[in-house]
């Protein structure tokens, strides 16, 4: 019989070097056949152009050259992953399969479906953390039930972190157990009916001058102030374990910001509730407007409130919108426009390279009021003294916005004082009758 082949695949962790399921992969002994499925199941429901799907075929690629150089190379298909799985179960003489957890509903009903697939062919599925610090139920209160808010999470997420055992997995060390194979070729593009992008994507290394001037600068949209590492994180170009490092190194704000990552992921682990509804089931009493006209403007960025509108600009045309102004946009259709949050959480999913189910749902029920930790539904931003305090140059808003301040540039879709006090109203009633 001939030597069995150890398989490692790679999903939302698309990187060679500190990678924990890679290195267990690459410890057993076997040779490691590394492998990335195009998933079909997902793929298919996008548009051609989806600029992840660009990005995820450059990492890819450059994996796959990484590889070349080491001899071997990436197995890659566009298909189904179960018959996939079905396919590479009885094609190739398997012992086990090593990849890294996956926390999304779909990706884990899938897992299942997978590994008992191959438990049926006496093949073993090992998955690690990878993606984050601390997972599923690693932080818990007390009383041994999971945060809902976020202060006394990121505490004892803290008194949980020791910087100096960050385990950086020096995957380099096993390369030499990669399977010896020529290479093989990627898909391309055009072949999975996808088009390549025209958006610029951030660079994946961490500007150090950044990352210490963070507290400062990452509140203000016109600067370039915040890491943009957003995208990396999602798809695993970077490292969590070596970011966190840096975070605690050099800026205690950024490193705030990478627990509120894993303090929603713990929320939708937790709450998986959350993905379909309000966290707070009162909520689902909220009267929403159906307003498809009002959704349209909001969604192209012609609301003729400056701030909102050069964040939805900015977000169709790069796929990125800074924080502050996700808050804004997304307080301003939920509150303003008193459009169910649902509509706009799907948009942004549509939209934002850096898309993470459980950061965009934790920010828009955040920004709604009903989630976990939210800021009270009373509190509703004013987007004109947001855009004073946060672009008071107006130099973000005319960057995306060039005819604000001309008689083209639209009158207010609604009035502010006028749709607030409509928001209070429906949020109370809603709230006392039920
Ligand atoms: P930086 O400010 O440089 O922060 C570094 C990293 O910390 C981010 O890349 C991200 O991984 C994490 N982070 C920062 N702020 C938050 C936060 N509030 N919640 C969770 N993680 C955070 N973030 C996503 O990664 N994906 C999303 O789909 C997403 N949707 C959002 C929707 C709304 C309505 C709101 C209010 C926020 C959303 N965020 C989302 C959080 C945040 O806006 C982005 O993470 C951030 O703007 C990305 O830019 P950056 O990489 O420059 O972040």
């Amino acid at each position: 019989m001939s030597t069995p082949f150890i398989v490692f695949w790679f999903r939302r962790d698309l990187r060679l070097d500190d990678n924990t399921g890679l290195w267990h992969a690459l410890r057993q002994g076997l040779p490691v056949i590394p492998v990335f499925i195009f998933d079909r199941e997902i793929l298919d429901q996008l548009p051609p152009n989806d600029a992840r799907i660009d990005f995820i075929h450059r990492q890819i690629t450059h994996l796959q050259e990484k590889l070349i150089s080491l001899g071997s190379s990436l197995l890659v298909v566009h298909g189904s992953p179960l018959s996939v799985w079905a396919t590479w179960a009885s094609e190739l003489h398997l012992k086990a399969v090593y990849t890294n957890h996956d926390y999304e509903p779909y990706a884990q009903d899938r897992d299942k479906q997978i590994a008992s697939l191959l438990a049926s062919r006496g093949i073993s599925f090992h998955t690690y953390k990878d993606q984050v610090i601390f997972e599923k139920q690693e932080v818990l209160s007390q009383n041994g039930t999971p945060y809902t808010v976020f202060t006394p999470y990121s505490r004892k997420w803290k008194e949980g972190l020791n910087p100096d055992s960050l385990l950086l997995h020096d995957t380099a060390s096993g390369f030499q157990h990669f399977w010896k194979s020529s290479p093989h070729p990627v898909p391309s593009l055009g072949e999975m009916n996808f088009r390549p992008s025209t958006i610029p994507f951030p660079q994946s290394t961490p500007d150090l001058s950044v990352i210490r001037e963070y507290d400062k600068t990452r509140d203000f949209p016109a600067i370039r102030g915040t890491s943009r590492l957003g995208i990396h994180l999602r798809f695993g170009t970077i490292s969590i374990r070596s970011l966190v490092y840096t975070a605690w190194k050099y800026n205690p704000t950024y490193l705030n910001e990478l627990i509120w990552r894993e303090f929603y992921m713990q929320i939708l682990w937790n709450f998986p509730h959350v993905a379909e509804g309000p966290f707070k089931r009162a909520y689902e009493a909220i009267p929403w407007r159906d307003d498809p006209e009002a959704l349209e403007r909001w969604k192209m960025g012609t609301t003729g409130y400056p701030l909102v509108d050069a964040g939805m600009r900015e977000l169709n045309a790069t796929g990125y919108m800074h924080n502050r102004v996700r808050m804004v946009t997304a307080s301003f259709l939920s509150k303003h426009l008193l459009i169910n949050w649902q509509h706009g959480e799907a948009y942004f999913a549509e939209k934002l390279l850096d898309f993470e189910l459980a950061s965009n749902n934790g920010g828009w029920q955040w920004a709604a009021g009903c989630g976990t930790d939210a800021a009270p539904y009373f509190r509703i931003f004013n987007p004109e003294a947001q855009m004073k305090k946060f672009d008071p140059q107006g130099k973000y808003v005319r960057k995306w916005v060039p005819e604000f301040g001309t008689p083209s540039y639209p009158r207010p879709i609604v009035e502010h004082t006028y749709a607030r006090q409509r928001c209070l109203d429906a949020y109370k009633h809603a709230l006392t009758d039920n």
